[in-house]
């Protein structure tokens, strides 16, 4: 089945006790057993397992084409969970331009388990050979890429990851599986921040790990996120199930006016650059455009001016509101370097755009008048 009629269906049938097309939402935290704790009905404790979040794992793993999905509280719960897992001595490494919070989580609280994460280009596969050590476990990276949309080569970071013994994870958060797939290109696991584009309204928090294989590493996670605790609560699932159904007819939209606003963008005398990687202009053109069916709805964008005139036209938006965070369907432009603490790696002129489903008309005129 193609993946947009896939969307529709995967993960829950109809209710077998009631017909209800849309899932029943289950808050019990217990389940009965037999006396002696043998299971009824498949659950036992809503900390282990509950058949919301069993439905909206299936569904992701049916998205992505892979054996198994875990769901978390958040993204950042999903990518913690992953380094994590990776012996104490491990060595992991990461892009140089990487979500914020990866950067924080490794400096903050993973140095202290004694995993170590390396920034390197991973746009230049040359450079991530070179970077490998004895005890890296884990090639990480993020393409597109937040916020500077670089993209990284899927298929020759994990032939590299796999000679190494390592793990190829992909944070997809930006394309989502409608636009790639990193496991058929050879990834090991995928992680989403479902909070962003399976939600799509900005109003349901997140993650997701997919897994090529049903295997130890699964596992191992499951049984840490059992333990540990960071677990997506009912509810969560089936808010993020319901945007999962419609994610395939979203993005295409997405996609569509993230082009004509990527278009009008670059061709403004007050623009510096645009990065969206569906121009022709962008330097990892070609690498997305043989991995990704479409170039997604987020992009970059550096203003002519500097900081104080790239804060100004941010400031003239009316349609494109002020506000952290993507994938939903309202359009948002974000100033990166003002929010990523006192080490901002964001170039001070560079605004990130989640171009949203409205009108692309409506949206390139805001972008004009804030513009002149
Ligand atoms: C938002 C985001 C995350 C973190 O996810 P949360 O759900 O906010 O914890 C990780 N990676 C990317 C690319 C993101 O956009």
């Amino acid at each position: 089945m193609r993946l947009e009629s896939l969307a529709v269906r995967a993960g829950a049938e109809p209710d077998p006790a009631t017909g209800a097309i849309a899932p029943p939402l289950h808050l019990s935290t217990t389940f009965r057993h037999g006396p002696a704790g043998e299971r009824v009905g498949g659950y036992e404790y809503a900390r282990e397992g509950n058949p919301n979040v069993s439905q909206l794992e299936a569904g992701i793993a049916a998205l992505e084409g892979g054996a198994a999905a875990l769901a978390f509280s958040s993204g950042m719960a999903a990518t913690d969970a992953l380094f994590s897992a990776l012996p104490p001595d491990s060595h992991v490494l990461i892009p140089r331009d990487v979500y914020h919070g990866v950067r924080v989580l490794g400096r903050e609280f993973l140095a202290r388990q004694g995993i170590t994460l390396e920034a390197v280009d991973v746009t230049d596969a040359a450079a991530v050979e070179a970077a490998l050590k004895p005890n890296t476990r884990c090639i990480w990276i993020e393409t597109p890429s937040n916020p500077q949309l670089q993209i990284a080569d899927i298929a020759a970071c994990a032939e590299i990851a796999h000679r190494a013994g390592a793990l190829l994870a992909v944070d997809s958060t930006f394309a989502t599986p409608c636009l790639q797939q990193p496991l058929a290109l050879g990834a090991s696991v995928v992680m989403h921040s479902t909070t962003k584009y399976f939600g799509g309204h900005s109003d349901v928090m997140g993650g997701a790990l997919v897994f090529a294989q049903a295997s130890g590493l699964h596992e191992a996670i499951a049984h840490a996120r059992h333990v540990r605790g960071a677990v997506l609560a009912p509810f969560n699932a089936w808010m993020t199930l319901r945007g999962l159904r419609s994610l395939p007819a979203r993005m295409a939209w997405h996609c569509r006016n993230a082009r004509a606003v990527a278009e009008f963008l670059s061709a403004h005398t007050h623009v510096e650059a645009v990065h969206w990687p569906g121009l022709a202009a962008h330097r990892n053109h070609a690498i997305a455009a043989r991995q990704m069916r479409d170039f997604g709805g987020m992009l970059s964008v550096r203003i002519r001016g500097g900081r104080a005139a790239a804060l100004a036209f941010a400031g003239k938006l009316r349609l494109f509101t002020n506000a952290t965070s993507l994938g939903g369907c309202e359009s948002l432009i974000e100033h990166r370097a003002s929010v990523e603490g006192p080490q901002p790696i964001s170039p001070d002129n560079l605004l990130r755009v989640s171009v949203g489903v409205e009108h692309p008309d409506d949206l390139v005129d805001d972008l004009r008048q804030a513009l002149a």
